[in-house]
């Protein structure tokens, strides 16, 4: 499943959508209009809401959850003579991996997840980032 979530620039709420091809994207709850997508293909051209080109990629990944086991792995260090430790990180990269990529659009904040994409998304960089603070 294909979706578009995104916090709406006018009733302020944060909010998902399944969106189809050749449609213009509203937003659920106010009605306002989002921009329009094209296509699936064309979706990491340009941002369909703000036409922007730049995306990075995150990880829905709890953070809490990874610390929790490295902390499991490090109380357990002295039964395990340390062999908790990489066995723990590795679980904790397992957990990472398995957690699908969500593509984000660095103006508006679009979150896009479920995009199959040729393209390689790199991780949030602070200094494209901050070229569009003022967007924000
Ligand atoms: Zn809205
Ligand atoms: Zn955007």
């Amino acid at each position: 499943m294909k979706t578009i979530s995104r916090h709406c620039p006018q009733c302020k709420s944060y909010q998902l959508i399944e969106p189809q091809p050749e449609t213009d994207i509203q937003c659920p709850q106010c009605a306002a209009s989002w921009g329009v997508y094209v296509s699936d293909d064309a979706v990491f051209d340009r941002c369909p809401c703000c036409t922007c080109r730049q995306f990075y990629a995150a990880k829905d990944f709890n953070q809490a959850l990874g610390c929790l086991i490295m902390g499991f792995g490090i109380v357990l260090v002295p039964w395990t003579f340390g062999l908790s430790l990489p066995v723990f990180a590795f679980v904790d990269w397992l957990l990472y991996r398995r957690v699908p990529a969500v593509i984000c659009c660095y103006r508006c904040g679009s979150e896009f997840r479920g995009f199959s994409s040729t393209k390689d998304f790199k991780p949030f960089m602070h200094h494209i980032g901050l070229k569009y603070d003022k967007y924000r």
